[in-house]
């Protein structure tokens, strides 16, 4: 289980800093957010320290999304977002994986989505899909 001394969230893990905690397995910790967007926003984060998704290996994955799922069902939230950003221009301000479940209770409460839908263009979505398709 990779660690690192500076990281927040890995001194929440190992009670250094503390945090409501509301679930906690020998692979993941979910506790309150101390600045929620909403009532009933939390955190759930792999214990093992990566700075983002695409380096944090496959197995310290698979417990996470069923424990978003016990939050969400905990808060009683009818309506919720899932986010998980990476990297300073989509909002990451935590260098430790972390997926937010936030209740939307209302228009104005949870999170505020910005969806700058392009124009569809066939031509140019075959082409990347070609394109990605390549790599998987
Ligand atoms: P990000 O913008 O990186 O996706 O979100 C980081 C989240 O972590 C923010 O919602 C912020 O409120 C939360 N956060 C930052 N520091 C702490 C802390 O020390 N304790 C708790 N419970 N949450 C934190
Ligand atoms: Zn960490």
């Amino acid at each position: 289980m990779s660690t690192n001394a500076a990281c927040i969230f890995c001194k929440i893990v190992k009670g250094e800093i503390p945090s409501l905690k509301l679930f906690e397995s020998s692979s993941v910790f979910a506790f309150l957010d101390i600045q929620p967007l909403s009532r009933g926003h939390a955190l759930v984060i792999p214990k093992h320290h990566a700075p983002t998704l695409t380096t944090l290996p496959d197995e310290h994955l698979s417990e996470i999304l069923p424990v978003v799922k016990k939050l969400a069902i905990a808060s009683g939230a009818e309506n919720f977002n899932v986010l998980q950003n990476n990297g300073r221009i989509a909002h990451q301000q935590v260098d430790h994986v972390h997926f937010h479940m936030i209740p939307k209770p209302n228009e104005k409460e949870g999170l505020g989505v910005g969806w700058p839908a392009g124009a569809t263009d066939m031509e140019k979505l075959k082409e990347l899909h070609q394109e990605m398709q390549a790599k998987l």
